[in-house]
């Protein structure tokens, strides 16, 4: 339910974003946390406070034109919008996908701005992507792509202005090839003008871990709250790319079992319980699909098309692969089937309904802008050795990454409870973000 002072707002923005759903969703969501804010706390109310929240500061759309292996021009579309930067530079990743449009983009920045804000560290929030598809384009293909979308972005950019990452789509691979254009457009060695970059250009360790590591320490947490853990406890993963990756190696070293993970073609389910070195392989070695696990793997292995990896009986369910992808029909089966967690490691996987229906029978449900804080939490920390030209230890940054994770966890726990909601992760994040995003605004004046 969404207070009335609120209701207003949430109508302004969409009348003004028109058809942009999931920006709709996402600003539904944080707003119907607000009234309890504004009720004990009115002036946050004010200054148009909230509505200048939900219009970024920027919004950039670009053309970017490139010539594919047989000679044709290609052209797709680029994004950044710069959500707010009253907390530090934007800071938020880039995603190549066909979905991309301006309406996914927006949701992805205003989630991103609460999302930075947990975490504690100097960052603003911003997203950015296109609509090109890597998928079946070759090495350079993918280079004249980034070389390009860089030429135009690179002028918005600046390590105290504008600091991209990767997100679904963009990893190491294509954040070299930005950096690379980037460095020659500038003829300047500006390392923390990017995060997610290789160890020899100013990256940190453990970045690439970083989003799946810090979605299981968050769960790892939150589970102590009833007194359980990971251990043996079957888990399903969605997803096979860098967060699922690194989720289920987190899952596995903390004693549970993963029992399937998937693509966007279908779901692997092995009764011997996922082996994850050869996920690894097809998809970080060959970029190859999932369909080829169970060809390697042989019995006891299945690779299912049609059907929803939600189907699967588990403790703990990880939705690590994209927006909406869990819906109330999931989340019925889940409850059904026994959940007891629920943690997003991507971005608003799980639907509205979903998330009520979690809530009602108090499964511990962990929002993603809380859950999935570690990945941008450790762009901060690169962002940091870059400033200082230093870089630390894998050991070193995990532990950073671990105690960022329990103090987002404890401060979203801690504000439920101080607005009467005990075990709303989803208001207390909301409220916790809000609040820290708020008072660095309003301090600013009004800008
Ligand atoms: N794309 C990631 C996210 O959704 C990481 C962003 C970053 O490191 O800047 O938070």
């Amino acid at each position: 339910m969404i207070d009335e002072k609120l209701q207003p707002i949430l109508n302004e923005v969409m009348n003004r974003n028109a058809g942009e759903q999931e920006f709709h969703q996402a600003v539904k969501e944080v707003l119907e946390s607000l009234g309890r804010v504004i009720a004990k706390r009115p002036y946050y109310a004010d200054n148009a406070l909230i509505e200048r929240l939900c219009e970024p500061e920027r919004q950039i759309i670009f053309r970017v034109p490139w010539i594919d292996d047989s000679g044709q021009v290609q052209i797709n579309r680029g994004f950044r919008v710069q959500f707010n930067s009253a907390l530090g530079p934007y800071k938020g990743g880039i995603r190549f996908h066909p979905s991309v449009n301006v309406g996914i983009i927006k949701f992805l920045g205003f989630e991103q701005t609460f999302k930075n804000a947990l975490t504690g560290m100097p960052i603003g929030g911003g997203k950015g992507g296109s609509d090109f598809n890597p998928r079946g384009r070759s090495d350079r293909e993918v280079m004249r792509f980034c070389q390009s979308f860089m030429t135009e972005l690179h002028r918005h950019l600046g390590e105290y202005t504008d600091v991209p990452a990767g997100d679904i789509g963009v990893g190491g691979r294509e954040i070299g090839y930005m950096f690379g254009q980037y460095k020659r457009l500038t003829n300047k060695y500006e390392a923390g003008v990017l995060t997610g970059k290789a160890l020899f250009h100013g990256g940190s360790r453990a970045r690439r871990e970083a989003t799946g590591y810090g979605a299981t320490y968050f769960v790892e947490r939150m589970l102590a709250t009833r007194g359980e853990t990971f251990e043996g406890k079957r888990t399903v993963v969605s997803g096979s790319g860098n967060v699922a990756i690194y989720t289920m190696e987190k899952v596995l070293e903390f004693g549970g079992v993963i029992a399937a993970c998937s693509d966007s073609n279908g779901y692997v389910i092995d009764d011997n319980g996922i082996d994850l070195d050869l996920v690894k392989e097809i998809k970080e070695v060959r970029r190859g699909r999932l369909s080829e696990y169970v060809k390697l793997r042989g019995a006891g292995a299945h690779y299912i098309v049609d059907g929803s990896i939600w189907d699967i009986p588990c403790a703990v369910a990880m939705p690590s692969a994209t927006q909406n992808e869990l819906t109330g029909r999931d989340a019925k089966r889940l409850i059904a089937n026994g959940v007891m967690a629920v943690g997003e490691g991507a971005n608003m996987p799980s639907t509205p309904d979903a998330v009520k229906l979690f809530q009602d029978a108090r499964v511990l449900f962990a929002p993603g802008k809380a859950a999935n804080a570690g990945g941008v939490a450790t762009s901060a920390l690169e962002m940091q050795q870059n400033a200082s030209r230093d870089s630390w230890t894998f050991e070193k940054t995990e532990t950073r990454l671990a105690e960022i994770m329990r103090d987002i966890h404890d401060r979203c726990a801690e504000t439920a409870d101080e607005y009467g909601a005990p075990g709303d992760y989803v208001l207390g994040a909301n409220i916790a973000g809000f609040v820290r995003v708020a008072e660095a605004m309003d301090a600013l004046g009004v800008i």
